[in-house]
């Protein structure tokens, strides 16, 4: 019994232990498969509908916890990543949703979710071609991601400032963050960003002159996104290889790929995508004196493409100012030149600049403005002598960043470990409150048991004290008891001067009622007899059993009269007691012997004086009371 209560109690705690523990790691962090599975999708990066788009993010957001703050703010970077970003109406719309929310969350500072709303922000931005604009919050935010360590969004960061480097003709500082991105990705594993930098980093190559390189990078990306079923990535791989193809000089093949990536684009219903190719192809046809053919390709992407969209309007202007210019129509390609050469200035495009300051010094020779030929030509020598000292000092530097790529390499190597080293730290951390909660529990079980076994042991000694005082038959006081009972009213009757009786009393011929009816009737005339005495004395006097069938009564405050008379009561009660209920024709009558307290130090002489009255009431024939 007591062992099923035990197990019973120990179970129960066990199990609310373990529920509490379930409990625990269940509110932090909040379980939420679905959500993570979306982001999984939009992190994987290949490119969804926009319909696709905002299905998945209302289907994230919907599918959070109140309390989820963690996945509230992972929403809000995904939504600024996922918002379009075609118009310049979208773009700057972008930027005022990464400023909202980066106002809501200034504070605390730095924090993972300012940091790729800024990363966020300048990417738009430079779309916006506001790039010189963009890059204190950006060096800030990379900054802040080395403050909180977090190798993911470094790499996030220097890729995207190293495209943008890029972009803009800085190669050394391009290639330095484009390298550390790229060994960054690659640690973390992150194949599909790693090959997205990739990318980027062959672009820079190739800007830089190396297109044989660039091309070689190109080619394996657009193999592995083609393998990995990556439409989207794998156009913008056959781009950049149609890039390099140009700078090669083969332009045959070059015009070839931004054929195929502008069918591509028109089937995916993207327009300005599918014109920008247009204007590439142009410039292509330019080179090889296919004019006419270029001046419709270009007149064709012109109704797409305006002055807000990206380097592309440049280009568009710089061909259409080449292909009227060979062909004699001066005027209108001065018109055009001049646009092409607004457009590169605004952009920061040394490169396009370059182009378009030399057709200018072109047209204005076939148009005999001998001084603004000469003026443009001086113009473009400096501008050339400016990129040429740039590339210069990039050589050196790209020279001095290959030599600093073990460097970075092991920098990287010791971000992502100490990233690592943080995650579990957390970890301990959140075990050793699941081993104190443990602790405690144990604890209590602990106690809970030691309590039981302490109380089981209490009521064991009770019990034990109880059986060593009662006689297990009668269940009135044993001997010992009696007696000890018997001494306590003697000293109390010596203090208090007041009387003190007791009764011994015996069964008659008891031996006979053995002999003729058996032990098991002459025990249940033993308990009769008990009861019967027990029943008819006070609350305060004390009925033992001394002998085999011999009885003593403790009456405090009665004196040896009273006693007598009590006595007389009892033999004669069970005289006349109905004893054929326990047997046929059995009949049953006691002896006893009263004695009184006279003086006696001891309990030992009264007990004499009561026996020897027994044995006078014996002697006189049994079945009466006797006293000394
Ligand atoms: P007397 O009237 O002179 O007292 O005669 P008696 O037979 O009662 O006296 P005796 O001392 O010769 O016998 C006592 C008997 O009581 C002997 C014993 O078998 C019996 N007896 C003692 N204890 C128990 C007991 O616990 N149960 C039963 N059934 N009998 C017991
Ligand atoms: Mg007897
Ligand atoms: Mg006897």
């Amino acid at each position: 019994m007591f062992k099923s209560i035990l197990t019973g109690t120990v179970n129960c705690l066990i199990l609310f232990m373990l529920v509490g523990i379930a409990g625990k790691t269940n509110a932090s962090p909040i379980d939420n498969p679905r959500a993570d599975e979306i982001y999984q999708l939009f992190d994987s990066g290949d490119f969804l509908p926009e319909e696709r788009v905002n299905e998945l993010l209302t289907e994230y957001k919907n599918s959070l916890a109140i309390d989820d703050s963690i996945r509230q703010q992972l929403f809000i970077r995904l939504s600024c990543w996922n918002l379009p970003a075609e118009t310049p109406e979208q773009l700057k719309a972008a930027v005022a949703y990464a400023d909202e929310y980066l106002r809501i969350y200034s504070k605390p500072s730095p924090s993972l979710i300012q940091i790729d709303l800024q990363f966020c922000k300048a990417w738009n931005l430079h779309f916006l071609n506001k790039n010189k604009e963009l890059f204190d919050d950006l060096n800030t935010a990379i900054d802040n991601a080395y403050l909180l360590e977090d190798p993911r969004l470094i790499a996030d960061g220097r890729s995207i400032r190293g495209t943008i480097l890029s972009y803009m003709g800085n190669f050394s500082a391009a290639l330095e963050d484009l390298i550390t991105a790229q060994n960054l990705y690659e640690t973390l594993n992150l194949p599909y960003w790693a090959n997205v930098n990739l990318g980027e980093l062959a672009n820079s190559y190739r800007r830089f002159g190396d297109a044989k390189n660039a091309l070689k990078y190109q080619l394996k990306l657009e193999q592995y996104y083609l393998q990995h079923k990556q439409p989207y990535a794998a156009t913008q791989a056959n781009i950049d290889i149609a890039y390099s193809l140009e700078e090669l000089g083969q332009y045959q093949e070059a015009i070839k790929r931004f054929q195929t990536s502008h069918a591509f684009w028109l089937k995916e219903n993207e327009p300005i995508a599918a014109a920008n190719l247009l204007v590439h192809i142009g410039g292509n046809l330019i080179k090889l004196q296919r004019l006419a053919e270029a001046q419709k390709q270009l007149e064709q992407a012109a109704k797409h493409i305006t002055s807000n969209n990206d380097g592309s309007y440049g280009y568009l202007n710089l061909y259409l100012a080449d292909t009227h210019y060979q062909q004699g129509n001066n005027e209108l390609a001065l018109a055009y030149a001049q646009k092409a050469l607004d457009a590169f200035t605004e952009n920061d495009n040394t490169r396009g600049l370059n182009q378009a300051l030399m057709i200018t010094s072109k047209i204005y020779g076939s148009l005999a403005q001998w001084d603004n030929a000469y003026q443009s030509l001086l113009s473009y020598i400096d501008s050339h002598l400016e990129l040429d000292k740039q590339t210069m000092s990039d050589r050196n530097t790209e020279m001095q960043t290959r030599f600093n790529t073990d460097k970075i390499q092991s920098e990287n190597e010791w971000l992502v470990q100490r990233d690592k080293d943080k995650e579990q730290q957390l970890q301990i951390l959140q075990r050793n409150e699941q081993m104190q909660i443990i602790i405690i529990i144990l604890v209590a079980i602990i106690l809970v048991i030691v309590s039981v076994f302490a109380y089981k042991q209490l009521m064991r000694k009770k019990q034990f004290k109880l059986l060593a005082l009662t006689d297990e038959l009668t269940k009135l006081s044993n001997r010992r008891d009696t007696y000890a009972q018997g001494q306590h009213f003697l000293k109390a009757a010596q203090q208090s001067a007041k009387p003190f009786s007791i009764i011994s009393f015996d069964a008659d011929h008891f031996k006979k009622v053995n002999d003729t009816l058996g032990h098991e009737i002459g025990d249940k005339v033993l308990v009769k007899l008990a009861s019967i005495c027990s029943s008819m004395m006070r609350e305060t006097d004390v009925v033992g059993r001394v002998g085999g069938e011999e009885f003593l009564v403790l009456l405090p405050n009665i004196d040896k009269t009273k006693a007598i008379e009590i006595a007389n009561r009892l033999i004669d009660t069970i005289a006349n007691y109905d004893w054929s209920q326990l047997s046929p024709h059995l009949e049953q009558t006691i002896s006893a012997g009263v004695a009184s307290y006279s003086n006696e130090t001891e309990l030992s002489p009264l007990l004499l004086k009561a026996d020897k009255a027994l044995y006078s009431a014996k002697a006189a024939g049994r079945n009466c009371v006797k006293a000394e």
